[in-house]
């Protein structure tokens, strides 16, 4: 069962054997197919394409219309409030670092995170510590709450959910913690968004970026959304035509009259001065992704549409039957960073002992024309301290995952075990 229509989901891929099999593709949190609405979408506005905020032919306005609708409706997606800016990026990398260009003080993370919520904070002028998790949720609030009452922060940066592990905290609570000590609360949205409802309104945070490419909709379009006052002054993502408000050059005080008749260069340390538009244009500079965002906004609109409990229902009952196979089967570890913590998301990650994850992932494919993941999922640091150098290997369920897709992927590596790799 498929909560929503997605494209390809009967394609068939190469065996081994020489046949052929439908794919069944349990990497969706790496990135999930496209909504069958959203490809029907975007094929309805391509003829519309056109200059965004630059032209005032018809088209134009068309495009520039359905950029800023998008706009509102990925704010809306996320619970923005009133005063809230949405700035379109490429994905939730760019939006970390969009945003570290305008964070006026010193950064707290987590080692859980992925390096695209870990990297980015290197470039605040201010610094980033960086908190090793505890083995309990409880212990890791506390520390915390503990490092927050002996420094000050601008800001904590925290996933929605992990990657390695779907592992969820505990975001209002990180919220009101911060808050007590005058920082704001970066939510990394990537993985979140595709498996839960999220408002920055209902649970306090002040920030939450995600990629359009993990919440089924194509490559190239995300979002940073959250509070405007930093984003209207901080540091221009992306400098050029529309992100700029006058630009002039630095030069004598009437160069046109005095000039000799060849052209002379006007060299100054700083020849261009300029003032910056407020957000969210001071951070889109250039002709912007308006397929990719009006995508976005639609992948966000049939996600929204879908109550909580269907969210929940589909991928706990694929989870628990998952997890409960695995567990069954002697040289499985499941992963878990939390034992304390609610129930994770679609995510599950195993290690096969005496098996290196690269080779179980290959034979899964080769053998079983299942796609899972193997590595260390650009969580780098968490996996060293973890001790599990190789990686692991990941299976991520989406709203298109099937009970199937689950019971091939149980048979699979109870085939492994049993020494046919
Ligand atoms: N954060 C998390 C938790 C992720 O899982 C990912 C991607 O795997 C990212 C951030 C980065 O997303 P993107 O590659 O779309 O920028």
């Amino acid at each position: 069962m498929s909560l929503l229509p997605l494209v390809g989901s009967d394609t068939q891929v190469p065996l081994l054997d020489g046949t052929s099999v439908t794919y069944a593709n349990l990497d969706v949190a790496a990135s999930a197919p496209a909504l069958q609405s959203v490809a029907d979408r975007v094929a309805e506005v391509l003829p519309w394409y056109a200059s965004v905020r630059r032209g005032a032919g018809y088209l134009s306005q068309v495009s520039t219309a359905l950029y800023e609708e998008s706009r509102a409706r990925i704010g809306a997606h996320v619970g923005a409030r009133a005063d809230d800016v949405t700035v379109i990026t490429r994905n939730t990398t760019d939006a970390v670092n969009l945003l570290a260009g305008c964070v006026p003080g010193r950064v707290l993370v987590l080692d859980i995170e992925h390096h695209a919520n870990l990297l980015p904070w290197r470039r605040v002028e201010a610094g980033v510590t960086t908190l090793a998790g505890r083995h309990t949720l409880a212990a890791t609030i506390n520390a915390l709450a503990e490092e927050l009452a002996h420094e000050t922060y601008a800001l904590v940066a925290v996933t929605g959910a992990s990657n390695v592990t779907g592992e969820v905290p505990p975001v209002a609570e990180i919220a009101t913690l911060a808050h007590a000590h005058d920082a704001r609360v970066f939510v990394d949205g990537a993985q979140l968004l595709a498996h839960r409802h999220f408002s920055l309104a209902a649970t306090g945070a002040d920030y939450v970026a995600f990629s359009g490419h993990k919440l089924y909709a194509p490559y190239g379009a995300g979002a940073l959304v959250g509070r405007r006052d930093w984003l209207d002054v901080g540091t221009p993502y992306l400098a050029g035509g529309g992100a700029v408000s006058t630009a002039s050059v630095v030069g004598p005080a009437e160069p046109v009259e005095t000039a000799p008749p060849e052209v002379e260069l006007v060299e100054t340390p700083e020849p261009i001065e300029t003032t910056w538009q407020p957000a969210p244009a001071r951070h889109e500079g250039g002709s912007p992704n308006v397929l990719g965002a009006v995508a976005l906004a639609e992948a966000c609109t049939a996600l929204g549409d879908l109550t909580t409990a269907e969210l929940d229902r589909h991928e706990a009952f694929l989870r628990e039957r998952l997890v409960v196979g695995l567990s069954e089967l002697d040289g499985i570890r499941l992963l878990r960073l939390w034992p304390d913590s609610e129930e994770p998301l679609g995510v599950v990650t195993f290690t096969v002992d005496g098996v290196e994850p690269a080779k179980v992932a290959a034979y899964l494919s080769a053998e079983h024309g299942l796609g899972v993941r193997d590595g260390r999922f650009c969580a780098q640091p968490l996996l060293k301290r973890l001790g599990l150098h190789d990686g692991a290997v990941r299976a991520s369920i989406g709203i298109g995952t099937s009970v199937t897709d689950v019971d091939r992927l149980l048979a699979g590596v109870r085939a492994l075990l049993a020494g046919e790799v």
